[in-house]
């Protein structure tokens, strides 16, 4: 089937400034957005057009107008952005309907994408973000992103805020009054307990400007008032208004899910609380149901607002905070396993929807055994036409419990450095698992059937291909927990992609899963995932250093000179793998970042992804 067009139209682009140091031009270009990807063209008059980017559709995680005060230096004054990959391409509308049209159009076509939930509402130059100062060109947004609206409304936009007064409410932030306030100076505004008000300027550490219903506007202390996220929640499907503590516990105990969680509005006006049930709980052994509460707390730090529930892992939006524990206890009685809402229908769709992950096995025929892995055998297979990897789980080596659950959540993950979980077949034992199939097999042995054969850039292409992947893992609060290059896969046309992402949670082998077991990936751990079984995205950082190590040695064993104990006791005294021959210092010098002692002393896989990216780039 050939792609459609949508939109074709002459618009300016922005040259996206892949390095540093690259010169930032606008150029006159054929915009086509097609069914499949936006391609741009040069026309020079007398010549067919030539090609002179394109971006998938499957590719781009944003699409909005750019609200900017800057001068724009081409005839085109209009500006919008497409973040795509790990590039953001500003593309000037010659007025504000042309913009309207197209990023309606663009957003639509991208609706089901894994998409941004913050951008950056303003231009990247200069080295920052101008919207939030930020020096890092793959820093988290600073807005919320509403790929439903925002821009699609035909309103006319706000004028632009004069950039001496910072406002950084740019959307409708609405506030509840924790307890009344008279005004001590002319310019206070009363605040009646309960009732809310719209922030019109927060940039004050402790005075904030409100407007109250009947429109007068005020000043009024931090401390009386809590944010009330109401409007970024209520789309939510956890999100269940007006239902009482009591309510609640009868909700979840009926569903009798281990793992089952609303959100809902605590008694305490404009803060939320987290009710989960878990069939496991108890003390001395014994068993037995219960839902326990916790509220989501804020902490505010001058303008800044976070969220959190166990002290150590704070995010800028409940929503995040919400995704991260419903892969992470971190703290909590069980993490989130399922959302309950109070409506049935709603929860009965939920839970036919999970058969669309269950593969028929009459549909899936196996052919030859590729290998066997940590679960059992793997099989080359053939599903819907396609051959596909099958990974047959030996019984009793995997909670199939908690995987099954989990699989779902797996299957959301879509990255074109990942490898696909496409579906599982659970209703007979042994379960398979049903990946997108990689002829060229794991990156360990493809490295050393091939050793002495690589170039430089086919090296740093391996690294810049896991870091993508992780970089998107990261971005969705999903820790792999045993990244090495044994569990990356190649493909047909040589791409590296990350596989069995998270699936160390599910195996019941201790020799796995402690520490002291022998078969425990000592030699790619950190020394507080060592010491304390401490995950997080920055243990995985501390892994990659060791798969890039992997990668410029061609496929040999980290420390293959030292046994397991050995290996502890070298980090302990502060050593570090050494510089594989084929490696450049700048390349070491990630490696050596990456196994900083201190978790918050790396990089995250943003920050690494963009200077693997630079380093490409450099003649
Ligand atoms: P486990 O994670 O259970 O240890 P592995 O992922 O190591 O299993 O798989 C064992 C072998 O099976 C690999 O070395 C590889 O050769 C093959 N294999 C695994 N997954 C795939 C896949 N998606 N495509 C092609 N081959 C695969």
């Amino acid at each position: 089937m050939y792609p459609r067009v949508i939109l074709k139209e002459t618009l300016y682009k922005k040259s996206q400034q892949k390095r540093r140091t690259s010169p930032c031009n606008y150029k006159e270009r054929i915009f086509v957005l097609n069914t499949q990807d936006l391609t741009y063209f040069e026309h020079r008059p007398g010549k067919k057009p030539t090609q002179k980017g394109c971006i998938e559709l499957s590719h781009i995680k944003c699409v909005e107008i750019v609200r900017s005060d800057v001068p724009i230096p081409c005839e085109y004054k209009y500006p919008f952005q497409v973040a795509h990959d790990s590039y953001y391409l500003y593309v000037f509308a010659p007025d504000n309907e042309c913009r309207l049209k197209w990023v309606k159009a663009l957003k639509e076509a991208t609706q089901n994408n894994s998409l941004f939930l913050k951008y950056h509402p303003d231009f990247w130059g200069e080295g920052k973000w101008r919207c939030c100062h930020q020096t890092e060109k793959l820093a988290t947004g600073c807005s919320e992103y509403y790929p439903n609206g925002g821009a699609v409304s035909s309103k006319p936009l706000p004028p632009t805020p004069d950039p001496m007064r910072r406002s950084s409410d740019p959307e409708d932030r609405i506030v509840v009054a924790l307890r009344n306030f008279s005004p001590v100076e002319d310019t206070d505004l009363p605040l009646h307990k309960d009732e809310e008000y719209f922030v019109v300027d927060s940039s004050e550490p402790n005075w904030w400007t409100v407007r109250d219903k009947d429109g007068n506007v005020g000043t009024v202390p931090c401390i009386y008032i809590a944010e009330k996220l109401s409007n970024n929640i209520e789309k939510f499907e956890w999100y269940n208004k007006d239902i009482t503590r009591t309510e609640a516990e009868s909700l979840l105990m009926r569903e009798n899910k281990d793992g089952g969680f609303i959100v809902r509005d605590s008694k305490h006006a404009g803060v939320y609380t987290v009710s989960i049930f878990s069939r496991a709980a108890g003390t001395n052994g014994e068993k037995h149901p219960l839902v326990k509460h916790y509220q989501i707390k804020v902490q505010r730090e001058g303008e800044k607002v976070m969220y959190y529930l166990a002290e150590k892992y704070v995010f800028s939006t409940i929503p995040e905070l919400i995704r991260y524990h419903q892969h992470n206890p971190a703290g909590l009685i069980t993490r989130l396993r399922h959302c309950v809402t109070r409506n049935v229908t709603d929860s009965r769709i939920n839970e036919l929807s999970s058969d669309k992950w269950e593969i028929h096995p009459e549909k899936l025929t196996l052919s030859e055994e590729l290998g066997s892995g940590q679960f059992g055998l793997v099989w080359k297979g053939c599903w819907n036409d396609q051959q596909v990897a099958v990974k047959t789980v030996r019984e009793g080596f995997m909670s199939e419990e908690e995987f099954k659950e989990e699989a779902q959540v797996m299957m959301k993950l879509s990255h074109s450095k990942l490898v696909q979980l496409y579906g599982v077949v659970t209703q007979r034992s042994p379960i398979y698992l049903v990946f997108e199939f990689m002829e060229n097999g794991c990156l360990t042995d493809y490295l050393r059937a091939r050793k002495g054969n690589f170039s430089q850039e086919v090296l740093l292409g391996m690294c810049l291909d896991v870091s993508e992947g992780m970089a998107y893992l990261e971005s969705s609060n999903f820790i792999h927990r045993d990244l090495a290059a044994r569990n990356c896969l190649v493909s047909e046309d040589n791409v590296v992609k990350i596989s069995d992402f998270g699936m160390t949670r599910f195996v019941l082998d201790d020799q796995y899963t402690s520490s002291f077991g022998s078969k425990f990936p000592v030699r790619w751990s950190s020394p507080e995932v060592i010491k304390f079984q401490r995950y997080s995205s920055k243990s995985d950082v501390w892994s990659f250093g060791v798969f890039m190590w992997e990668v410029y040695s061609e496929g040999r064993l980290p420390y293959d000179t030292r046994g397991n104990a050995e290996v502890v006791e070298a980090l302990n005294a502060g050593l570090r793998l050494l510089r594989p021959r084929l490696c450049p210092q700048s390349v070491y010098e990630l490696m050596q970042w990456s196994w900083k002692e201190k978790p918050d002393d790396r990089p995250s896989f943003a920050q690494l992804l963009h200077e693997l990216a630079c380093l490409e780039q450099e003649p």
